[in-house]
C-alpha cells in the first residue's frame, strides 16, 4: 500500500483525512509540521507544511491550511483562525464578541488548501469551500474547532451536528480532497 503523511497535528485534521483517504487507501503517517506557519495565503501555508513533512520522512505528504471567514468582519479570522485566541472557548467568545450588534444572518464560509508533496515532483495545490453561516455556538459535541459554530442553513443544522459521512459531503476538506482524488494525482502514488 503505498504510504502519505498528513501534515498536522490537529487531531480533529488528522481523523478526517483518515475517513476521507480510506479509499483509495493509503498507508496514513501523520508529521506534526515545526516550521512557522507563515504564509500570506492558506495555499502558502500549506505549502510550508507538506513540504516540510515531506522533507523530513522522504515520502509524499499532504498539507492542510484552513479556515473560517465571516463576510460582516471582513474574512475574520480567516488566515488566523487558529491562532486568535488560546482555547477555542476563547476563539468562539473573540469572534461573538466583533459581531455583536451585526444584522443576521452572520453569512461565512470554511475555506481549505491543500498541498501535495511528493519528492522529485512540483508540489500540487487543491482548494475546497463550504458556505454557510456563523451563529453562536450551541452544545453539539461533535466535530472540532469552530464546528459548532458553522450552520448550513438548508440543513438547519452545524457540522458539529453532522455525521462524519454527511460533514465530509458538504464540507471545505471534502470538496478540496474531492478535488485532489479527481486530479489522479494520488492514483500516481499507486
Ligand atoms: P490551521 O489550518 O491548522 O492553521 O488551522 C485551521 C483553524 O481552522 C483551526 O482553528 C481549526 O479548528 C479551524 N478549522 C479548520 N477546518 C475546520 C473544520 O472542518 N471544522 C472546524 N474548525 C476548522
Amino acid at each position: 500500500m503505498p504510504r502519505l503523511i498528513i501534515a498536522t497535528g490537529n487531531p480533529g485534521k488528522l481523523r478526517e483525512f483518515r475517513e476521507l483517504l480510506a479509499d483509495p487507501s493509503f498507508e496514513l503517517g501523520a508529521c506534526e509540521p515545526t516550521e512557522p506557519e507563515n504564509g500570506a495565503t492558506y495555499q502558502a501555508n500549506a505549502r510550508i507544511k507538506a513540504e516540510a513533512a515531506s522533507r523530513a520522512t522522504g515520502l509524499p505528504a499532504l498539507g492542510d491550511d484552513s479556515g473560517l471567514e465571516v463576510d460582516a468582519l471582513d474574512g475574520y479570522p480567516g488566515l488566523h483562525s487558529a491562532r486568535i485566541g488560546p482555547t477555542q472557548d476563547e476563539r468562539f467568545r473573540l469572534v461573538l464578541e466583533r459581531l455583536r450588534g451585526v444584522p443576521r444572518p452572520w453569512a461565512a464560509r470554511f475555506v481549505c488548501a491543500l498541498a501535495l508533496a511528493v519528492p522529485g515532483r512540483p508540489t500540487e495545490d487543491f482548494w475546497g469551500v463550504c458556505e454557510g453561516e456563523a451563529i453562536e455556538p450551541g452544545e453539539a459535541s461533535g466535530g472540532f474547532g469552530y464546528d459548532p459554530m458553522f450552520l448550513l442553513p438548508d440543513l438547519g443544522r452545524t457540522f458539529a451536528e453532522l455525521d462524519p459521512e454527511e460533514k465530509h459531503r458538504y464540507s471545505h476538506r471534502g470538496a478540496a480532497v474531492r478535488a485532489l482524488v479527481a486530479s489522479g494525482a494520488l492514483g500516481a502514488l499507486h
